[in-house]
């Protein structure tokens, strides 16, 4: 008989109802921890509703869970040079990093011995930048990175279906208070951005 452990993981989460789904394939190979870094999150309400969801699941499942601190003007300080690039931009690659940036430095300093993260569930979210991040800050920390693509064979799906059973709060909108404006294209923000966008000179 094997008395292999499975491996520690600390696996970031940006929300309940995607952990719903990673959660379910994850804990089958690894001893998972959950970790709740968000400052993106905005306003400091949408991010306690998005947090309880979170200590909800991890009560009703008995996982470990460690809620980070909310920094929400570090957050800002390192994505404002591209707030204006809309949603699977550089600014987004600037806020995955950030969150994975710090996911790393705990997971190093508590003896971690992987990372993953719920992000890559998301339709909206570019799973390969995430996984070139992640594969990045992996040699800068020495931690193992585990890479995903969640919403792959239905995992998008089933974290709605799980979610769902759980009578959990789905948000609307990715995160920023930026995703938030641009769901309205008619908002002063999205008519700004896209006048931005608009008057950027065109490469010949
Ligand atoms: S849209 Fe989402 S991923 Fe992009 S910057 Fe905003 S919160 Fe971050």
């Amino acid at each position: 008989m094997s008395n292999t452990q499975p491996k520690k993981i600390l696996l970031h989460t940006c929300c309940g109802p995607c952990l719903t789904h990673v959660y379910s394939v994850c804990s089958s190979f690894y001893d998972v921890h959950v970790f709740f870094y968000n400052p993106n999150i905005s306003p400091r309400s949408e991010y306690q509703k998005r947090l309880a969801e979170v200590e909800y699941f991890c009560t009703v499942n008995s996982i470990p869970v460690t809620i980070a601190q909310y920094n929400p003007k570090e957050w800002f300080n390192a994505i404002k040079a591209y707030r204006f690039y809309g949603e699977r931009s550089e600014r987004c690659y600037a806020c995955y990093a950030f969150r994975l940036e710090e996911t790393f430095r705990y997971a190093r300093e508590h003896n971690y011995e992987a990372v993953c993260t719920t992000l890559t569930v998301s339709p909206y979210k570019d799973a390969q930048k995430i996984n070139e991040i992640g594969k990045e800050l992996s040699i800068k920390y020495q931690v193992e990175y585990i890479e995903s693509d969640f919403k792959a064979d239905g995992g998008y799906k089933h974290s709605i279906e799980l979610s769902k059973q759980y009578g959990m709060y789905r948000q609307k909108y990715c995160g920023c208070i930026y995703s938030k404006l641009e769901r309205k294209k008619t908002s002063l923000w999205s008519i700004k951005m896209q006048a931005r966008q608009d008057s950027k000179p065109v490469a010949q």
